[in-house]
């Protein structure tokens, strides 16, 4: 009996808060596994997240998956690890599905007007941005790239590394858009027969670049 007999409710809807990995918002009130997984906002604006602002965070997932559901995903890619990324070049949105979103299962669609900056960092070094030229990532990205991958390998070892994604989004619960890939860094450039996912990434990256500058999406 006791504290542990009390039934805890879910400040938004009201069901059961049971299970494990439970999202906290603010207050330190914790809600039911349902709503915890519908959730896709950045760390700090679920801290100070009351009820009432994640009932209307659920109605913009919402949305969000409607708008997922109606759009044509022309091009999709899968390769970067942990990454997922989709492009509706003609109506100009863009999804990404990454563990630090939680989108799994509703994938965070961005128009390209919202999209207004980016930076690819490997480790702390940053190798591209929206302002550096070059028409494709493979001049500006890789050929920097190349050389530490070089420096890095040693016969039988296996070596990780990673890449931190930027990006500035015209987003209410994404502003501020960080992901990193974390990857070995034979699988960058493919090892044994196996494709790498380098030119996915300089893809993804080159469509970053072309939509903040306004210039026409090519994709390839
Ligand atoms: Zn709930």
């Amino acid at each position: 009996m006791g504290l542990f007999s009390k039934r805890e409710l879910c400040p938004v809807c009201g069901g059961e808060v049971k299970g494990l990995f439970l999202t906290k918002i603010g207050d330190k009130k914790t809600l039911c596994k349902d709503c915890s997984k519908r959730i896709s906002m950045n760390k700090k604006l679920l801290k100070t997240a009351t009820p009432e602002s994640i009932q209307e965070h659920l109605a913009y997932r919402k949305k969000n998956a409607e708008k997922y559901a109606a759009l044509r995903w022309d091009i999709q890619y899968t390769d970067v690890p942990g990454l997922k990324f989709g492009v509706d070049a003609g109506a100009g949105f863009f999804y990404l599905v990454h563990d630090d979103l939680h989108d799994e299962d509703n994938p965070v669609v961005f128009s390209f007007d919202q999209l207004t900056g980016y930076e690819l960092y490997r480790s702390s070094r940053r190798v591209d941005d929206a302002d550096t030229p070059g028409d494709t990532a493979l001049e500006s990205t890789l050929s920097a790239l190349s050389g530490i991958a070089d420096l890095m390998k040693k016969e039988d070892e296996v070596k990780t590394d990673f890449f931190k994604l930027k990006l500035t989004v015209s987003d209410p619960y994404w502003a501020d858009l960080e992901i990193k890939i974390n990857f070995f860094v034979d699988s960058l450039y493919g090892s044994n027969g196996l494709p790498g996912f380098d030119r996915q990434l300089q893809s993804i990256c080159q469509l970053f670049k072309h939509v903040i500058r306004k210039e026409p999406v090519s994709i390839f």
